[in-house]
């Protein structure tokens, strides 16, 4: 069923944001829509209405949110909050920019964006009743404060250092959930209203229990799901293409260690020679080996360098160092 972010009249049945865990099959189910409905939906009712309803393996959630900057209290509250406030003949456009924000995060497919457009759009719709405007504005903050605000926060990349739930646990505000045992159902299910934190909460105190942790990928930067804390890359794609690279540099030492024994063991005999000539050769003589010496040393860094940053050959150089011996 589609939402539709226009004035209407509302529903007695308040919106939820229902979440349940399936750890036998490794995934996730979350489902937006009024407590009847999800009920006739979780009982596989046809005629069942909800805005949402997805099966995903599981931690999907949190991996597939990002966060994006928007900024949901200016370009969806406050056009909402100053609709309250406003003359009615002003409000159609304030309406219609909040409307439009709204249609766009109802469509972005992150269930969190989702179920906030529409509670935000509910909410206004109950504020307007009331004739009282500014306890009408004051009524809408509190009902929608605890979920826009700290919406940024939930991606995944967040939750692997913790930010979240020490944020949670220091934000001062008292978490309260429903978890709901459908009847007819082996199901334990969720629900969020005022805020997500204490199904965020939720979720990674099951996945604690059921030893699944975030990672980020170390080779594509990914975060993934893991049932270990050594796990360290997502897929038999990224481990291969770890074990390609390990075998790319491993190739490209032996190279190098083969050019670089030349250049040391050809240095080293230049170097015993000098000892010699220091006992037996005239200063003169040892002044013409010294200076031989600091050039061919000089001109054998600087082509190393060049096979090293790929200007030259490795075979260039080999070629090069042992004519220098002759
Ligand atoms: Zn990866």
């Amino acid at each position: 069923m589609e939402y539709h972010f226009k004035r209407q009249e509302i529903s007695g049945d308040r919106v939820l944001f229902a979440l349940s865990l399936d750890k036998k099959s490794g995934k996730e189910r979350i489902l937006i829509g009024s407590e009847t409905e999800i009920i006739k939906k979780l009982w596989n009712d046809p005629d069942a209405m909800v805005y949402y309803d997805e099966i995903h393996p599981i931690g999907t959630l949190f991996i597939n949110k990002r966060s994006d900057g928007t900024d949901w209290t200016d370009r969806g509250f406050m056009p909402l909050w100053n609709a309250l406030h406003s003359n009615r003949w002003k409000q159609p456009e304030l309406e219609q920019a909040a409307s439009d924000f709204c249609a766009k995060m109802y469509q972005s497919g992150d269930p969190f964006a989702i179920y906030t457009a529409i509670r935000l759009w509910d909410g206004y719709l109950r504020a307007r009743e009331p004739r009282d405007r500014e306890r009408a504005a004051e009524l809408f903050k509190i009902d929608l404060a605890g979920l826009i605000s700290p919406l940024e926060k939930y991606s995944a990349e967040n939750l692997l250092d913790r930010s979240i739930t020490d944020a949670i646990r220091q934000s001062g505000d008292e978490m309260k959930m429903d978890v709901w045992y459908p009847a007819r159902t082996d199901m334990e299910c969720v629900t969020a209203y005022r805020s997500f934190l204490p199904i965020i909460m939720y979720y990674h105190a099951r996945l604690s229990d059921w030893s699944l942790y975030f990672r980020s990928c170390k080779v594509c930067g990914r975060i993934f799901l893991a049932k270990s804390q050594k796990y360290t890359m997502c897929s038999d794609k990224c481990r291969q293409e770890m074990k390609t690279q390990a075998k790319r540099d491993f190739d490209a030492r032996a190279i190098e260690n083969g050019y670089d024994h030349l250049y040391k063991n050809e240095t080293q005999r230049w170097r015993n020679q000098l000892n010699k000539a220091k006992k037996n050769a005239s200063p003169d003589q040892l002044e013409v080996l010294e200076k031989s010496y600091q050039a061919l040393r000089k001109e054998a860094l600087k082509r190393k360098n060049h096979v090293k940053s790929g200007r030259s050959t490795e075979r260039e150089f080999t070629d090069w160092i042992l004519l220098q011996s002759l």
